[in-house]
């Protein structure tokens, strides 16, 4: 089965917690501070597989962990970074922050990409030892990993999108062109995932051709297809219509043309103006007193289109019609490749004002602010130190002599996140 949009969730390791400890030996009294810094979590990283082609693999694993990072020793030995986890996926696939839909990276070339970076761990008590405190008992917690709900888009990358109704001729084309072989068969619904081949014109020359179904097929019938594969032309620079010129399926040629390009500019009008060539095909069985031919040209060089005629089954006409595309190729710019609106910070991002809030509700001083919600994340409230070093840095803050100016008495709660303490002066 094809997928091309997946909807999963990703998220980097926890550093590891800074450790406490202290030197140990024989003989030795007192040794001091040795507890070592918790290791890196693991980041979530994307990349690029040639042997996928589509997104199915997401259907059944919709999370992505990373591994997190291990608490630090004793003797001041680093705690061991998490694994990352390595996410394989298909050339083209784009990566979308599904909360907002901004694109975060698309994965077109071979570069791994970092999509969510693992927390740092936190120091050992080693980190914290002053003249005036030679035994810290206190460590810090690791930061948390980022976690994000993720959009993934498969937008094939080609250079030529071939288009056109069911059964005229695309993937018959297509195999008769490149070493890609598409079903081939007189009814419609064969193609229900995009082809790839690649059409080689001589030494160093070729370019990639994608039969692209939908549109129409399935579409018409209600199999919700519908514009689906669409996306899929997005950055394909020269459109090849094929039309079925011979009216072997009792419909007009000239129709067909107004019908599908309708349908592209319903999809976007930007496509509607890409560059086509149409190509009138199935020559071969095209009744001698039809006027199909010279009424589909006119039609089409009418739009300004580069008309010409093919029979893909019987190789008519075929090797001049891609050297006719690939010197139109020449001429176009290169494939898109979309630029990020969205850049994943590499740490969780602190908040670098310290602003303060304090209010009076229900007889409880709530003090809030974002970089306390983070303070108070990265300190052991267990531990008496670690609770002097808040204490001095919500004194430092002015925490306590807005409480003052406000009125407050002893015996008062004071809430900061989701700590409470009685206030004594
Ligand atoms: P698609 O749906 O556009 O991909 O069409 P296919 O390539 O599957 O072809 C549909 C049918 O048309 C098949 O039976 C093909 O053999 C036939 N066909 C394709 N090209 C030609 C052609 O140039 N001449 C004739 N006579 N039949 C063709
Ligand atoms: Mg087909």
């Amino acid at each position: 089965m094809f997928v091309d949009l997946v909807k999963i969730k990703i998220k980097s390791g926890r550093g590891g917690d800074g450790r406490v400890s202290f030197h140990r030996e024989k003989y030795v009294a007192a040794g001091g501070p040795d507890g070592g810094d918790g290791g890196r979590g693991g980041n979530v990283v994307f990349q690029v597989d040639d042997n996928l082609s589509t997104l199915l693999d997401f259907r059944m694993k919709r999370k992505y962990i990373a591994e997190e990072g291990q608490m630090g020793g004793t003797k001041k030995s680093f705690g061991k970074n998490g694994k990352d986890i390595i996410i394989k996926v298909p050339r083209g696939t784009l990566i979308k922050d599904a909360d907002t839909g901004l694109l975060i990276h698309d994965m077109s070339g071979d570069e791994p990409f970092i999509a969510a970076y693992g927390g740092r761990g936190g120091w050992g008590n080693t980190h914290f030892a002053t003249p005036t405190r030679q035994a810290p008992r206190f460590a810090k917690p690791g930061l948390p990993g980022q976690e994000y709900n993720l959009i993934l888009e498969l937008k094939l990358i080609a250079d030529v999108g071939l288009v056109g109704f069911p059964n005229v001729g695309k993937s018959t084309l297509l195999s008769v062109v490149s070493a890609a072989r598409p079903k081939i068969a007189n009814y419609h619904f064969t193609t229900l995932s995009p082809n790839l081949g690649v059409v080689y014109i001589d030494e160093g020359a070729s370019f990639v051709m994608a039969d692209i179904p939908g549109i129409i097929e399935g579409a018409a019938e209600g199999a919700g297809l519908g514009h689906d594969f669409l996306r899929h032309i997005d950055r394909c620079r020269l459109l090849v219509h094929i039309i079925d010129v011979s009216g072997s399926e009792g419909r007009d040629p000239v129709e067909d043309l107004e019908a599908i390009n309708a349908e592209l500019a319903g999809y976007s009008p930007e496509l509607a103006t890409r560059p086509q060539i149409v190509v009138a095909n199935k020559l071969d069985i095209l009744e001698e007193d039809s006027d199909n031919l010279q009424r589909l040209q006119a039609a089409a060089e009418a739009k300004g289109w580069i008309f010409t005629s093919i029979s893909a089954a019987a190789m008519q006409n075929v090797k001049e019609l891609m050297a006719l595309v690939y010197n139109e190729l020449q001429k176009l710019p290169p494939v898109v490749y979309y630029e990020p609106e969205y850049v994943v910070p590499e740490e969780v991002e602190k908040p670098t004002e310290r602003e303060i809030n304090i209010e009076l509700v229900d007889g409880v001083y709530e003090v809030t602010g974002a970089w306390i919600d983070n303070l108070v994340g990265s300190i052991f409230l267990g531990e008496y130190e670690s609770r002097m070093y808040f204490e001095r840095v919500l004194r430092k803050a002015g925490v306590f002599d807005r409480l003052e100016e406000m009125g407050i008495q002893e015996h008062d709660i004071v809430r900061v996140a989701d700590v409470e303490f009685e206030y004594i002066f």
